[in-house]
């Protein structure tokens, strides 16, 4: 049944008019504009006032080590881990930042010795997300520098080592790929939510990076926490961000904790009669038919591949979920189209090519978080190169 669905969209898409033949779409950034529909339709409910008085001070709560952090967000972010399961949120320092990209940074100050004689090397395996090694370098530090694809670097002594997993961009479960003593993991968890991975178990690191730009897709709020174990690495990270921005906006820290609060409510109910709010229930189910109608586009021809992917069983959904990515990790497959990005920007799809990643011009990045109308042209287009 579901095959014979599928078959049809693909036949509408592909009969359809020149409609939208001249827009282009753009699926370089992964801009979650999908999940508007949702927190529209969760109405009033997220909505916060702040009045003018309120959150005047720089000072969110001068008892915490943290001292820019809302006691409402870390209380909202001990909750939603808790209810997923997929961090452990015991004996761990929260630290807010403005997106986890400020906690990225704030990382790199944190583990790099203040006294080395050369920078510390950072590393990542490739395909690797693509501001790593921007991020690293474009100041220059004295502290650290951008070394590479974990799988070949041999430089002895200390290195940091971020280990993405789900991974940006081809979407596979990673593990720390170096292995050596005086390594220090970052884990970069943007996308353990069970929308886009199963959750087998909660992630128990010594410094692990979210963000509520890929959880509940409000990118802008600009929000994102650090789980730390060490006391005094988080105090240097907090040490980054007063130097940075003497602290993170309050208002966005009340706005994320309010949607924060919602969210973790929906998932409470899930499997009650009220599950058809369920925040991941529902994105899931909407990345399931996204997965789907792609595969069967990339399947109806011989131009492009997708990664495969083994299913594994998530305690949060309690079943077994199929991995399906913020983002499709394409390739070209055709011999004579070296560079895809470039082949399919000349169709008018925007994409971030392999290069960016350390990886070959033959694969090509593409948001799968777009808004409705954008992922169908986008399935529309593919399937009319195909043909
Ligand atoms: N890490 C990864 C792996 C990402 O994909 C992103 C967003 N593209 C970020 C960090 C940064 O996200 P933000 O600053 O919006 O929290």
């Amino acid at each position: 049944k579901e095959a014979h669905a599928t078959q049809k969209t693909l036949q509408s898409l592909s009969s359809s008019s020149q409609e939208g033949t001249e827009k282009v779409i753009n699926l370089d950034h992964g801009d979650p504009t999908m999940y508007e529909k949702y927190w529209m339709m969760m109405g009033e409910r997220t909505t916060v006032v702040i009045p003018g008085w309120y959150s005047m001070s720089y000072f969110s709560d001068i008892k915490n080590l943290c001292w820019f952090l809302e006691p409402e967000f870390a209380k909202q972010v001990i909750r939603l881990h808790k209810a997923v399961g997929n961090a452990v949120t015991e004996g761990r320092h929260i630290v807010v930042g403005t997106g986890s990209s400020q906690l990225i940074l704030a990382a790199l100050f944190a583990l790099s010795p203040k006294d080395g004689s050369e920078p510390m090397s950072v590393v990542s395996t490739a395909p690797f997300y693509s501001s790593y090694p921007v991020m690293s370098n474009y100041l220059k530090s004295g502290l650290y520098n951008w070394a590479g694809d974990a799988r070949s670097f041999n430089k002895e002594g200390p290195y940091i080592e971020f280990v993405t997993s789900p991974n940006n961009p081809d979407g596979f479960v990673r593990h720390s790929m170096v292995n050596r003593t005086g390594g220090i993991l970052v884990h970069d968890l943007a996308y353990y939510w069970p929308q886009y991975t199963p959750i087998p178990s909660p992630a128990d690191h010594d410094l692990s990076l979210f963000t509520v730009s890929k959880a509940t897709g409000h990118a802008g709020t600009r929000i994102g926490w650090a789980l730390v174990k060490d006391a005094e690495v988080a105090k240097k990270m907090i040490k980054f961000i007063e130097l940075n921005t003497i602290g993170v906006s309050r208002d966005s820290q009340l706005r994320a904790a309010k949607i924060l609060e919602v969210l973790t409510n929906t998932t409470e109910k899930h499997g009650s009669s009220d599950s058809g709010e369920s925040f991941f229930e529902k994105s899931y189910h909407l990345m399931a038919e996204r997965w789907r109608l792609l595969r069967a586009a990339v399947n109806n021809g011989r131009m492009f591949s997708l990664p495969d992917f083994a299913p594994g069983f998530c305690h949060f959904l309690q079943q077994e979920t199929q991995p399906q990515p913020a983002f499709a990790w394409l390739k070209c497959e055709d011999d004579a189209v070296e560079d895809c990005e470039s082949f399919l920007r000349g169709h008018k799809i925007l994409t971030r090519g392999g290069r960016h990643f350390g990886v070959s011009p033959k694969y090509v990045r593409i948001s799968m978080l777009d808004r409705d109308i954008n992922f169908i042209l986008f399935l529309k287009r593919l399937s009319k190169i195909q043909s």
